[in-house]
């Protein structure tokens, strides 16, 4: 594979471009390499891709704060929503409804056949809605068990006023005369090779196949109006901060009884007061005394699934970590899950009495506390020796 070209060198702007210029530049390269304006070329479609790759991470903070500080390492990880592993055409479709503004699909663009739209049966033009975008903070907890969340949303959804169709009531919605409802015209030129036929959008009613006379008071005549909504979604167990959960049909309404668009679940991980994450595995520092590190203990520690207990050993040397098989989070695929990783320090007190001070040196008098590292422990001194030779 080809090394990965900057994405601000793509999409043509400096690093401290703002929004709304990344934004514009994204949409000028979108609308050149557009596959409709450009059928036919791998180059085009390529580019395309790319411009679409570098927009989707650079127009997200977080993502953006991660390249700018690790390059495409930063983002092209699995927990990062997929950017750079390829983003298929549908993504980058689905990204236009922020791009373009577009209410309820794109029905500015008629000039784009099939842009962000689907066709029935009888070829006329449905409306796609526009994506709906929303960030949800999970608690390692969550994230563990997998959760069920109910949220708030303001999006658009079909006219009760008119059931979707944009019509005023009592007014009739007839089918185009144009193109009889088929949404798009046929045009036969004669060339010297014979006739060629050329399908267009019908001009007359967008490729929408139907005309209405009387718009909906409500919601002039897009069938569709703002409303809050209550939706429940559920969010799989394993899920990283950066991730991107899409659920088909869960987004805006589409302009006139058209298809719904994806809403997009942009994961937010809350810091953990005890761990830390690592993948799918969970770090946990924490102490033992100078007294239990040299007898050995049995060490009771929290994880998210309860209390957990470990043998430490007779001896133990400070900063050892153990593994607590099973006990990190399960992978978001399926395969399996995390440890749980416990490094575990002796705690040195700051200060003494009398009495521990008499005790730790009658302790430095005794021959078995002098040090006697094995040949294993010297090993580092020898490594250092050799530096210096
Ligand atoms: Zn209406
Ligand atoms: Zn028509």
């Amino acid at each position: 594979m080809a090394a990965k070209r900057d994405y601000y060198e793509i999409l043509g702007v400096s690093k401290t471009a703002t929004d709304e210029e990344l934004k514009k530049s994204y949409r000028k390269l979108a609308l050149k390499f557009h596959p409709d304006r450009n059928p036919n070329d791998k180059d085009a479609e390529e580019k395309f891709k790319e411009a679409a790759e570098a927009y989707e991470v650079l127009s997200n903070k977080e993502k953006r704060a991660k390249y700018d500080q690790f390059g495409h390492a930063g983002v092209d990880g699995p927990g990062f929503g997929g950017a750079g592993a390829g983003m298929n055409m549908d993504d980058i479709f689905s990204m236009f409804g922020d791009i373009f503004g577009g209410r309820g699909g794109f029905g500015g663009f008629s000039g784009f056949g099939g842009f962000g739209s689907e066709r029935t049966r009888a070829g006329a033009r449905v409306n796609k809605g526009s994506s709906l975008r929303i960030k949800i903070k999970l608690t390692l907890e969550d994230i563990e068990k997998g959760i069920e969340k109910k949220i708030k949303v303001n999006k658009y959804v079909t006219c009760n006023e008119c059931h979707g169709s944009g019509a005023k009531k009592g007014s009739e919605t007839t089918k185009c005369s144009t193109c009889h409802g088929a949404g798009y015209v046929t045009q036969v030129q004669r060339t010297i090779l014979g006739n060629m036929q050329t399908q267009t959008t019908c001009p007359t009613c967008q490729g929408e196949g139907k005309i209405i006379k009387d718009k909906c008071t409500v919601c002039h005549g897009d069938g569709i109006v703002k409303s809050e909504e209550v939706l429940t979604i559920n969010i799989p167990a394993g899920v990283a901060d950066g991730m991107q959960i899409s659920f088909p049909g869960l987004g805006n309404a589409g302009v006139r009884n058209g298809v719904n668009g994806d809403l997009i679940v942009s994961i937010e991980e809350i810091p953990h007061e005890n761990f830390e994450r690592d993948g799918n595995n969970i770090c946990l520092q924490t102490y033992v005394t100078v007294s239990e590190a040299i007898l050995g203990t049995t060490l009771e520690v929290p994880t998210l699934g309860g209390q957990a207990k470990f043998k430490i050993e007779q001896g133990m040397t400070s900063g050892k970590v153990y593994r607590l098989r099973g006990k990190g989070l399960p992978d978001v695929n399926g395969y399996g899950k995390g440890d749980m990783l416990v490094r575990v320090d002796v705690w040195i007190p700051k200060s003494y009495s009398k009495e521990e001070k008499k005790i730790l040196e009658d302790l430095q008098k005794s021959e078995n506390f002098k040090p006697k590292p094995s040949a294993k422990e010297k090993s580092f001194f020898e490594k250092m020796k050799n530096m210096f030779n």
